[in-house]
């Protein structure tokens, strides 16, 4: 093996010797005492004349280049940061920075070092902010020696962790089969990282920040005012091992050796992480490797224990102690988990995981089929009007989400949220006004007739209830939809969201969806009018055969599933009629068009110009806040509460009610409604004059701030592959977000936050040519 620093070989040199030494050489009187060291011999001169001094006496042959290195490392610190309280060069006799003797025909360097103050951290002191101060003095030092170079750093040297591998065949000489196991979970982790870490940025770094190369002044204190830490660090000595390696190696070995010390706590750890980040910021990528890079110093230290008890018996007793400690730290750190520390350590570098390795996690803990957008996927963390912003800070026009209707984290609906949170957060069989509010100011603004709330957490839920409510109310279990309907995830409603593979619940049946046009008023001529009649009649007889009778038609006031348009009203018109002649109940789900998204009417149903018997609410009304809503005739409400009792512990909740009546308020002070016609006819004008040259944009149909483009082919045909490039590419080089819809996959849905504005517009007609040219 050759690995340096594996076995010690310190020359042997008598504290006469070294007296000598520093008389002939350097010219001091001064008594020399023997310090610790493993490949050197360190001894300490005291004497009034030379104050007290560092000698070192090193293997000349088994150092080489290394020597100059160490020599060359300080100066140019002090060049680069005079005040950083590392050791100063005290040259010889006659200027040389390195000395040299012989003893029995063996020739060694020496080097003469200034003393540093302070006791070595690893003595005592464990408290946060001097573990800061030592996290923010060794990110100055980091900072420092950016930018030195020097051959020797390139030195195979047993304690780089990226030469694990060279010392896994050690693993046979631990005695404990558990860390034998440890041993190999680290090192096939770190193999896997090699890659990432080979790619992160590296530098000149010390390498051994241990707590007895870091020195701290508890009384008086040091020289070093490192940015944002304190004055309590008085020295970084011992540069024998440095390497060029990622920079995050050095908070990592200082982590890991705070560890191995004395196992401290995961505090201690962020206290140090945090002072380093102060001074030297990380990447997110170099802290995804932090675990790795830790658990793997751990291992190099048992391993470089374990060879030497085989090959060094006097250089494994050194290790003794670091090697026990590592062995629990290890055990512990593993049970945690990567992933656990790993967030907890972005928290305290203020990063956010790479997006590579929140995807790993993500398929882990949520599953390989929990659905993702985009080829390229985003990780948002902020939003803002209708702005959503990544970890890297770029910010995305939002024409996706109706969820934050009034805008991403409106403040006024946040501070709503905060303030009663505060206050109380508890469910609605206690007396208190803001949901009686609420309830009132949603009915007031629906047809007389539906004049009773049902509150529960989101739009699934208000459709299951509105489910229950009909059928209860009728006697019936049968159910009208319309094709390709979206209607939620219980059991109740999924079976009311056919999907791919069609209707499958035998007491669901599905009623044709006239042709999907952007101007279909003007063809409700009478063949589709009387199609409309024989299909209800036929889905009617079709439950009738299977045992059941109509209790509800579902529609979504929007037709969104449906590629979003407007089907003629007189379409409508007859299906209604027909059903409600055999008295089936009407469901408005206005999940998607509810609260004035058209920009011409509140309710979406208006806008169809039909009145349902229950409406649904959902998405937009909290803003974010989840939030169901039913609404339908007191009788209805009263029979059902009466028959089958109902409650649900979250819904109408205090914090909510808080919620829906800021996003009303917020609607009014705004006039979004009237911003969403403004806009959405803006929006309209801007798309419809793209152009001939958008020839992969078809029809546009919408009103307000609800938007289906159809994506098509050369000779007009539905592309839903086009369709998916063209989203992908809006969010990855225009910074727009958008989605797909219909039953072909081929409609970009826009849908933004009701506080899109006319600016905007013109980002977005750029955007939608430019992603045209390129993924057209
Ligand atoms: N109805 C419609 C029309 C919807 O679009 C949705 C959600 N996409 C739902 C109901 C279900 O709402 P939720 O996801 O909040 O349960």
């Amino acid at each position: 093996m050759t690995l340096i620093a594996l076995r010690t070989s310190r020359p042997l040199v008598t504290v006469e010797e070294a007296a000598g030494v520093a008389r002939e050489l350097y010219g001091l009187e001064a008594t020399a005492s023997i310090l610790d060291g493993e490949r050197d011999a360190n001894f300490r001169l005291s004497g009034a004349q030379a104050g007290t001094v560092l000698l070192k006496c090193i293997d000349a042959a088994a150092a080489g280049a290394a020597i100059e290195c160490q020599v060359e490392v300080l100066r140019h610190l002090a060049r680069r940061d005079p005040d950083l309280p590392v050791p100063r060069i005290l040259p010889t006799l006659s200027g040389a920075a390195l000395g040299s003797f012989e003893r029995g025909g063996q020739r060694h360097a020496t080097l003469a070092l200034s003393w540093l103050a302070g006791e070595p951290l690893a003595c005592e002191r464990r408290e946060p902010p001097l573990l800061a101060a030592v996290g923010a003095a060794i990110a100055r030092l980091t900072r420092a020696l950016r930018g030195f170079e020097h051959v020797a750093l390139s030195q195979a040297l047993a304690w780089d962790v990226r030469r694990l591998t060279d010392l896994v065949d050690t693993i046979d000489a631990v005695a404990s089969p558990a860390l034998r196991r440890l041993l190999r979970a680290v090192d096939r982790r770190l193999e896997a990282a090699a890659p990432a870490l080979a790619g992160l940025r590296a530098q000149a770094i010390h390498g051994d920040c241990h707590g007895h190369n870091v020195l701290v002044s508890p009384v008086t204190p040091g020289p070093i005012a490192a940015a944002g830490g304190s004055t309590d660090v008085s020295g970084i000595i011992d540069f024998g091992d440095m390497i060029r390696a990622p920079l995050v190696l050095e908070p990592a070995i200082a982590m890991s050796e705070l560890l191995t010390e004395r196992v401290s706590e995961l505090e201690q750890l962020d206290a140090l992480l945090h002072g380093f980040v102060s001074v030297q910021g990380l990447q997110a990528a170099e802290v995804d490797l932090l675990f790795d890079a830790i658990t793997g110093r751990h291992a190099t230290t048992l391993l470089v224990e374990a060879w030497r008890r085989q090959h060094d018996p006097e250089g494994a007793t050194v290790l003794e102690a670091a090697a026990a400690a590592a062995a629990e730290s290890l055990a512990r750190l593993m049970a945690q988990g990567a992933d656990a520390l790993t967030a907890r350590w972005h928290a305290a570098a203020g990063t956010h995981p790479s997006r590579l390795s929140l995807a790993r996690r993500r398929t882990r803990w949520l599953g390989a089929g929990a659905e993702l957008f985009y080829a390229e996927p985003l990780h948002i963390v902020r939003g803002e009007d209708v702005w959503l912003i990544d970890a890297e800070g770029r910010r995305y026009l939002d024409l996706y989400n109706n969820v934050p209707h009034v805008g991403h984290a409106h403040p006024r609906v946040v501070a709503a949220i905060q303030r009663q949170t505060a206050v109380l957060a508890t469910h609605t069989r206690y007396l208190h006004e803001s949901i009686l509010d609420y309830a009132e100011q949603l009915c007031t603004r629906l047809p007389p007739r539906l004049d009773t709330c049902l509150f529960v957490n989101s739009g699934s839920e208000a459709n299951d209830v509105a489910w229950r409510l009909a059928s209860f109310a009728t006697g019936r279990a049968g159910a009208l939809i319309i094709e390709n309907a979206y209607h939620g995830i219980t059991a109740a409603v999924s079976a009311l969201t056919p999907g791919a593979g069609g209707v499958r619940a035998p007491w669901v049946v599905a009623l044709k969806c006239p042709p999907r046009a952007a101007n279909c008023e003007t063809i409700a001529d009478a063949g589709l009018l009387a199609a409309a009649r024989a299909d209800v009649d036929q889905a009617v007889a079709t439950l009738n055969a299977r045992g059941f009778a109509p209790a509800a038609l579902f529609l979504d006031s929007a037709f969104t599933s449906n590629g979003v348009f407007d089907p003629p009203a007189a379409w409508l018109g007859v299906i209604i009629e027909r059903l409600r002649a055999l008295g089936t109940l009407i469901v408005g789900d206005e999940v998607q068009y509810g609260l004035g998204r058209s920009g011409s009417h509140f309710w979406g149903f208006e806008r169809r110009g039909f009145e349902p018997d229950i409406v649904t609410l959902g998405k937009p009304v909290g803003n974010g806040f989840p939030m169901g809503v039913l609404i339908a005739p007191r009788s209805l409400v009263e029979a059902f509460q009466a028959g089958c009792g109902f409650f649900s512990t979250f819904g109408g909740n205090a914090v909510a009610a808080a919620a829906g009546l800021a996003v009303l308020s917020v609607l009014e002070r705004e006039c979004l409604m009237a911003n969403a016609a403004e806009t959405g006819a803006c929006l309209q004008r801007a798309i419809s004059s793209l152009g001939s040259q958008q020839a992969c944009f078809g029809e546009l149909r919408g009103a307000g701030l609800l938007w289906g483009l159809d994506v098509v082919d050369a000779a007009g045909r539905a592309d839903p592959e086009r369709a998916r490039r063209i989203v992908n590419v809006l969010a990855r080089e225009q910074g727009v977000l958008t989605g797909l819809e219909g039953p072909q996959g081929n409609v970009l849905k826009l849908r933004p936050p009701m506080t899109l504005r006319p600016v905007h517009v013109q980002l977005v007609a750029a955007a939608l040519a430019a992603s045209a040219a390129s993924a057209g």
